[in-house]
């Protein structure tokens, strides 16, 4: 029989355990084949957990650790694992120069390269990215951003024979896990518990920053059954996120259950049509068309 299959591609190790593993591992789960490609290593990340347990580790080779990181994410969220193979661009210098020879400073025609490579094998039906700002600033989710978008057309298209057949893939999402309405929903259900006022509080200056930029979504996908292992995943991460990370881990799951147990995502392109105006779609896969079943 064959599955749905689905492409996530991330900048950084980490990313993809804070934006979308709940409905990789619901995906998994429901048999489809799930597989995330990191960019980069990750090699300019600095070491954001204090308590970290292996810091002899991080201090000799962060890249090293996490790739052990990511390996860990990868057999909790039980999904396939690429490397891009491209080094971490860290964030642009003061003059807006980058480091040479990193992910972001490298031609986006060279980078797009192993994407089709990698999109004509695994034949994704469904491709998940960053929107044009990167989901947030940093020059290697731009990229991903860039290379993705060029992916969509190069990889379906009849050219670089030396990369693979042609492969169209039938549906590109943008990620909108940090929307606006999650954030809103949290905040009132966290001020319902008077022990969580302070959380609130600062969280509030989280959604209001969020609320400044409107976010188009098209697709909310029930991932209630998933947050333990999504937390799981990000925890993997060790050496970025702190196991008592306020931000991710702050707030009981049970409220986070109540309040918004859903990941977001917004269509923006489509070989099979869009869902209908002001309805949302409940997956990803809607009217993705199996290899077989064409012409039903
Ligand atoms: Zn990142």
């Amino acid at each position: 029989m064959t599955q749905h299959r689905l492409l996530a591609v991330h900048a950084h190790p980490d990313d993809e355990s804070s934006k979308g593993a709940g409905t990789y591992a619901m995906y998994e789960a429901r048999g489809a084949e799930v597989m995330v490609v990191s960019c980069t290593g990750g090699e300019a990340g600095d070491v954001l957990n204090t308590g970290l347990h292996a810091r002899a580790h991080a201090e000799r080779d962060l890249t090293g650790l996490r790739r052990v990181e990511m390996a860990e994410a990868q057999r909790i969220l039980e999904i396939e694992h690429r490397w891009l193979g491209y080094r971490d661009s860290g964030m642009a210098r003061e003059d807006g120069s980058l480091e040479p020879g990193t992910f972001a400073a490298i031609p986006i025609a060279t980078s797009v390269r192993p994407l089709i490579r990698l999109i004509r094998e695994f034949r994704p039906h469904v491709l998940v990215t960053y929107d044009e700002r990167g989901g947030y600033p940093h020059p290697d989710h731009i990229r991903t951003h860039e290379i993705s978008m060029l992916a969509w057309d190069e990889a379906a298209a009849d050219r670089h024979p030396e990369l693979g057949a042609p492969w169209s893939v039938q549906k590109l999402y943008y990620d909108r896990t940090m929307n606006d309405e999650r954030f809103r929903s949290l905040l009132s259900e966290l001020k319902l518990h008077p022990d969580k006022k302070h959380l609130a509080d600062r969280m509030e200056a989280v959604v209001e920053r969020i609320l400044q930029r409107a976010q188009r979504r098209t697709t909310r996908i029930a991932v209630g059954d998933y947050l333990l292992r999504r937390d799981d995943a990000l925890r993997a991460h060790a050496s970025q996120v702190a196991p008592d990370h306020e931000f991710f881990f702050g707030y009981p799951r049970d409220i986070e259950a109540t309040a918004y147990p859903f990941e977001d995502y917004e269509l923006v392109r489509s070989r099979v049509g869009e869902p209908a105006d002001g309805e949302f779609e409940a997956d990803l896969f809607e009217r993705v068309v199996l290899e077989g079943e064409e012409g039903r």
